[in-house]
């Protein structure tokens, strides 16, 4: 929930402008601003989508600056009364359509503050994804930085260990760095390799798209306004006031969901309903030597054991330590450590003995993993 991750932060006490009064277009106002955003998405290249917590409000997550927000209330002695957790929220209509929009080739990249994970678990890809300020469900490893995406959230924030060591292997041993969480605290430095691609892609950007954010959050707030240095244009669709109202080509007022629901409706885009936790590494789009530097590992010990994910498609590649146990390694996979790399090849799977002592490796590909 917003409200421990915003407990669980140090105190801070410029938090922006919080309490500013929501504003609603009428409906001839919104089919209109809705028209012309449609026309401006038909007209770019490279769109890049901003998003911030009002994305997620519909998923029962509350946001900080709203009228119930965490830090309105908190202004006011309050707290949010919440019935979600972290675990159990789901990826809004605007999360879908992003995984729509995104597989439609319209939208190239989606540059988040939220932490509550929702657009890896709505099936964004990773690589077309840069996570600002962290993500309750990854924790990452401090020797060679590979990321694990879990399915529960990690149990520290503000980058601390999470008791956890990494099993990635490293020529042929286990790397066993400690991991930590990838939860920054007010006055922490955003991740190097998420910051460099949204820095990128928010200067490539033909359109800047803001969904449900008041911009104040620096370099965050800042980098849809990239776009426009290089001749590109910036939409806002938020309720509240924005710091950068006043720069934007078209600001919308309306709930984003009831935005993009009517947009993908005009575009001819089907937003397809969330069917369970999804994390997707790579985009479908993805060329030929697009990649993060770093590993990112989908399943872990955690999620094997507690959802049995099935492998499908695998195929055994030529190992030299080849014994022909397919079925011990297969069950030793699905019963223990899985890690699929961002090329979207199995390149190893651990096997670890009831000890917890690693024994060998096996080179597998895998296509597709269900759970
Ligand atoms: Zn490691």
């Amino acid at each position: 929930m917003s409200v421990n991750y915003a407990s669980g932060l140090s105190t801070y006490e410029n938090k922006g402008k919080v309490g500013l009064p929501e504003t609603f277009d009428n409906d001839v106002t919104l089919e209109d601003n809705v028209a012309a955003l449609e026309k401006l998405v038909r007209e770019s290249k490279h769109i890049v989508v901003h998003t911030g917590a009002g994305i997620s409000t519909a998923s029962g997550i509350p946001d900080f600056r709203g009228p119930n927000g965490v830090w309105t209330l908190e202004k006011e002695g309050k707290s949010p009364t919440v019935d979600v957790t972290f675990e159990s929220a789901k990826p809004t209509l605007t999360h879908m359509a992003l995984v729509a929009l995104e597989q439609a080739g319209m939208v190239k990249y989606v540059i988040t503050q939220n932490i509550d994970g929702l657009h890896i678990k709505s099936g964004f890809p990773r690589n077309r994804l840069s996570e600002l300020h962290g993500n309750m469900f990854i924790e990452e490893c401090d020797k060679c930085k590979t990321q694990y995406i879990r399915r529960t959230p990690v149990p520290t924030m503000a980058l601390r260990p999470t008791g956890n060591n990494c099993t990635q292997v490293k020529r042929r041993n286990i790397c066993r760095g400690r991991l930590h969480d990838t939860i920054l605290d007010w006055e922490d430095a955003l991740p190097d390799e998420d910051l460099d691609n949204a820095t990128t892609h928010a200067k490539k950007a033909d359109l800047s798209i803001c969904l449900g954010t008041s911009l104040q959050i620096i370099p965050s707030g800042n980098l849809p306004l990239l776009a426009k240095k290089n001749g590109g244009k910036l939409v806002i669709v938020n309720l509240q006031p924005t710091k950068h109202d006043k720069k934007c080509h078209l600001k919308i007022h309306s709930y984003v969901d009831t935005v993009m629901c009517k947009l993908c409706k005009k575009l001819g885009i089907d937003i397809p309903t969330y069917g369970g936790h999804n994390p997707r590494l790579q985009s479908v789009h993805t060329v030929k030597g697009e990649k993060y530097k770093r590993g990112v590992v989908i399943a872990t010990m955690d999620d094997v054991k507690d959802h049995k994910p099935e492998i499908k498609n695998i195929k055994r590649l030529k190992d030299e330590n080849d014994d022909g146990g397919y079925d011990d390694e297969k069950k030793c996979k699905t019963e223990q450590s899985t890690m699929i790399h961002l090329n979207g090849t199995m390149k190893e799977t651990l096997k670890v003995d009831e000890q917890n002592v690693f024994k060998s490796d096996v080179k597998i590909e895998a296509t597709e993993i269900v759970s």
